[in-house]
């Protein structure tokens, strides 16, 4: 077959195709790779250069010329279709016989993250218990986040490793600002421009150089502040255990452990059945039965003097958890990297 006959063949072939899926069986037929001109513009090579040239570049005109004519009839098949679909399709909605319900949408409507529904509702708990939900920034300063709630010059948490700093802003940021490791940072913050009686909540963003199967260097926490008068470590326990059951279940059991946390004085470290193995023991709750869910105590008086607050005449309690955690032990789920994945199917789940 010639490029002639080729040529009459396809415009034979294609004064016929009407739909989209024909023209490209077309566009396969000529120039895919078992296509008539393409067996043409392979065969060159056995010819020699005279040849080889003139056949050659009156191929390749015809390639080009075939493949404007493709894409002249695909846009004249899509117009016609859409213009069939706003004929067939079209909707007056001042037409009287015109009902909602008769349209064939469906519609995936899309729903809050999980994340974000675990600080909504920590929200509402704590409001309805009478706290102050506070906004708090990310961005630190070294003294914020440690010295003034009694992290050590020494401490590891503050090395490069686990800490990501923001350096070299030039002149004007010289007070070494970091992305902030916990909420705690807010405490001092929002004493010194409030007196007691305190009650808030700081939920937020915290950062950490860790990044592997069970950590995130993003997460989220909510930290916890009441100060006043005659404040107890009873009124600690019992806000937490009302929080906890409010927020996991009413069958949920807690339990309290000695612990150190350089802010408060003593420590708390507050335990919850596993919810994944019920309390058997598992991976997550490394064959304990019990997760450790928040940390805990009454408020160090250097903290409240770092605040601005008389610590002979106020006490306070404050307690802190990771969202992530909690969500994982309300809704069962294995592990916290699945809440950032965004793989609809799992989303879809809540
Ligand atoms: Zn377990």
């Amino acid at each position: 077959m010639d490029l002639n006959q080729i040529k009459q063949q396809f415009i034979s072939r294609l004064s016929e195709i009407k739909d989209e899926k024909s023209l490209i069986d077309l566009e396969i037929e000529f120039l895919g790779r078992k296509g008539k001109l393409t067996e043409i513009l392979r065969s060159l090579f056995s010819l020699d250069l005279v040849e080889k040239k003139r056949l050659g570049l009156a191929a390749n005109e015809l390639k080009e010329w075939v493949n404007n004519e493709l894409k002249t009839k695909n846009h004249e098949i899509r117009m016609q279709k859409w213009g069939r679909i706003a004929e067939t399709e079209k909707l007056d909605i001042n037409d009287p016989k015109f009902k909602i319900e008769n349209l064939k949408l469906k519609i995936d409507s899309g729903h809050i993250h999980p994340i974000s529904n675990m600080i909504f509702k920590i929200e509402r708990i704590f409001e309805e218990m009478g706290y102050e939900v506070v906004d708090s920034n990310e961005i630190e300063t070294d003294y914020y986040n440690f010295t003034a709630v009694g992290t050590p010059p020494d401490h590891p948490a503050r090395d490069d490793h686990d800490t990501f700093y923001i350096k070299d802003l030039g002149d004007l940021y010289k007070k070494n600002l970091l992305l902030r490791t916990q909420t705690t940072a807010m405490q001092v913050r929002y004493m010194q421009k409030n007196k007691p009686p305190i009650k808030i909540i700081i939920p937020g963003k915290v950062y950490r150089r860790d990044d592997d199967a069970t950590h995130s260097p993003m997460f989220h926490q909510f930290e916890c502040l009441v100060v006043g008068e005659n404040i107890t470590l009873g009124e600690l326990k019992r806000a937490i255990s009302d929080a906890m059951k409010k927020l996991l279940g009413e069958n949920t059991n807690i339990r309290f452990r000695n612990s150190y946390f350089p802010f408060v004085e003593p420590g708390l470290e507050v335990d919850v059945t596993c919810s994944i193995c019920g309390g058997k023991g598992c991976n997550v709750c490394k064959n304990t039965g019990w997760v450790e869910l928040l940390g805990a105590g009454m408020v160090h008086p250097d903290v409240l003097r770092a605040g601005g607050i008389d610590s002979e005449k106020y006490s306070g309690f404050a307690f802190g958890a990771g969202i992530e955690r909690l969500i994982m032990m309300k809704h069962s789920i294995p592990s916290l990297k699945l809440l950032y994945e965004n793989d609809i199917r799992f989303l879809n789940q809540f």
